[in-house]
């Protein structure tokens, strides 16, 4: 075997050795409903990302831990997220009150293969409009609304195990236009009782992370006790669970792999190093 064919097995075998080990998933979330509202705090007594952690952990294959705003870091130190395959975000009356240097570290971790999963009112998160380079708004109404998902993408890993559609009974409406930068693919698009619809689930590559926006969860309502939602989010660290880390923030210059020929030219040349 020469040593271009023992290089490549010697990645066949790494991949696989990745594929078969737990996905590292961290569930993040602001814990601020569940501690000041008591209806929220009577669906969610350990807050959503504890409902959260527990119901993905019934998935052998999602190995969670959660974080939330108020600890140190946020809980998202450098060697957590160096740690985590996929990080699920939920934010909602704090997103000012998280610090910039954490969502640069978030974002930069993106960028170099760690999923992020951003569900419902993260879409206005300072970590979801730096990944997305938008405004990330949308048009709302907290009416008690029944939400049909449709699902635009029946042989997608996202919707795996669903069927045409489902449903919640109770939601917040989110409407369009949502301005986001047009997803690379959208799995979901919602309709709404009072007549809205929106891109409920949306993919994109972000350097060599993936990002899925998915909506539904608004604090008022057990939407984290469903297990159609659930399940996407379970599907969801499947697809985007990081897959190498290769950070992007370098511009190196590079010497030449072959050499190149003299030529007998004369062009200025800027030399300047990035
Ligand atoms: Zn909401």
């Amino acid at each position: 075997m020469g040593l271009q064919n023992t290089r490549v097995a010697a990645a066949i075998l790494l991949s696989a050795r990745n594929m078969s080990t737990k996905i590292h998933v961290t569930i993040w979330n602001e814990f601020r409903h569940e501690r000041k509202n008591e209806a929220v705090k009577r669906i969610y007594p350990d807050g959503m990302h504890a409902a959260i952690a527990r119901a993905l952990s019934a998935s052998k294959d999602l190995a969670c831990r959660t974080a939330t705003l108020d600890e140190p870091e946020h809980g998202l130190t450098e060697s957590v997220l160096q740690e985590t395959d996929v990080l699920i975000w939920w934010g909602h009356v704090a997103h000012g009150d998280v610090k910039d240097e954490v969502v640069k570290r978030v974002q930069q971790q993106v960028l170099s293969g760690m999923g992020l999963i951003v569900l419902h009112s993260g879409h206005y998160s300072k970590v979801f409009r730096a990944l997305m380079g938008t405004n990330c708004s949308l048009k709302w109404r907290e009416a008690d609304e029944k939400e049909r998902i449709w699902n635009l993408a029946p042989g997608h890993p996202i919707t795996e195990g669903l069927g045409e559609y489902f449903e919640l009974p109770y939601e917040e409406m989110y409407g369009e236009r949502f301005d986001i930068p047009e997803p690379d693919k959208l799995v979901f698009i919602s309709w709404f009782e009072g007549g809205e619809v929106f891109r409920s689930g949306c993919c994109w590559e972000r350097g060599n992370g993936r990002v899925f926006y998915f909506r539904p969860g608004h604090e008022a309502y057990p939407t984290y006790h469903d297990e159609n939602v659930i399940r996407v989010i379970g599907n969801a660290c499947r697809w985007a669970r990081r897959r190498v880390t290769l950070p992007t923030d370098k511009a190196p210059n590079a010497p030449a792999i072959e050499s190149i020929k003299k030529k007998d030219v004369h062009f200025g040349r800027a030399g300047v190093q990035q």
